[in-house]
């Protein structure tokens, strides 16, 4: 059986609090060996250690997602370089930039905008630079905020790379972001009907320029389309993305799983 990573789960959400094992027994069922629960602030962070500490093959990510960003503290940077320590805290995040939901959007409040813009921005700063301090890289989160994401980490090109979670931009964009370095990874979206540009992007990819995930809870692939998301389901992810470039199966599982291991340097 190929198998596969799912290298962005928030296994910490209260979607699995009955259930977990048996979530992570039907992703190793499925040839799922690897998984990384994505920390959003310190709490979830932390709440991913304690997962991995209690699941072998679950890792986790720590960080600040910017959508949280205003109830962050002015520096996270103390806390996360405490947490980076532990064996399987393989990589920095989730963090970038979220403009989706814009707190002057309905009031007309340009200075609102900004001030919110310019704390996520400050989060992204010191996540970047603990990461650069520990020698891991950084999930990115960005939504509506491409170059902006762009711009900031290449400030920390040769230093730290990025791997743009559920990527879902067109190819030339996909360019740019591997141009700096970075990976991109992609979601349950290439499974949609509606999901024709991502797999473009796909198909475009370089074979050892991308890695799979589901970002559960959400985005479960069809044929769970709308149901609540578990990382049992990378196996549709990556029959689709085998589907969409022409590639075996097994050709598809060795390269995801080399380029995850190199982007995580402690993921064992
Ligand atoms: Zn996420």
């Amino acid at each position: 059986m190929a198998t596969f990573y799912d290298t962005h789960a928030h296994l910490d959400y209260p979607d699995y609090a009955d259930d977990l094992p048996e979530v992570i027994e039907r992703a190793r069922a499925a040839g799922i060996t690897r998984i990384i629960s994505i920390g959003t602030d310190l709490d979830s962070s932390r709440r991913a250690i304690r997962l991995a500490e209690r699941f072998a093959g679950v890792f986790a990510a720590v960080g600040w997602h910017p959508s949280n960003a205003p109830q962050a503290p002015p520096d996270v940077r103390p806390a996360l370089r405490e947490l980076v320590l532990h064996p399987k805290v393989v990589a920095i995040g989730e963090t970038g930039f979220d403009y989706h939901r814009l707190p002057g959007a309905k009031t007309g409040d340009a200075e609102a905008d900004t001030r919110y813009k310019q704390k996520q921005a400050d989060l992204f700063r010191q996540q970047l630079e603990v990461a650069g301090e520990a020698g891991l890289n950084c999930v990115i989160h960005q939504r509506d905020a491409f170059e902006d994401t762009l711009a900031l980490l290449k400030t920390c090109a040769g230093k730290v790379r990025g791997v743009f979670h559920c990527f879902g931009e067109n190819a030339d964009r996909m360019r740019r972001v591997l141009e700096t370095g970075s990976l991109v990874s992609f979601t349950g979206i290439a499974t949609f009907k509606s999901g024709q540009n991502v797999r473009d992007t796909i198909a475009a990819t370089p074979l050892d320029r991308f890695m799979l995930e589901t970002d559960c809870p959400y985005l479960a692939p069809v044929p769970y389309r709308g149901k609540r998301c578990e990382p049992a389901y990378v196996k549709e992810i990556s029959e689709v993305v085998a589907a969409t470039r022409g590639c075996p199966l097994e050709e598809l599982s060795a390269a995801t799983g080399r380029t995850a291991a190199e982007f995580f340097p402690k993921l064992t």
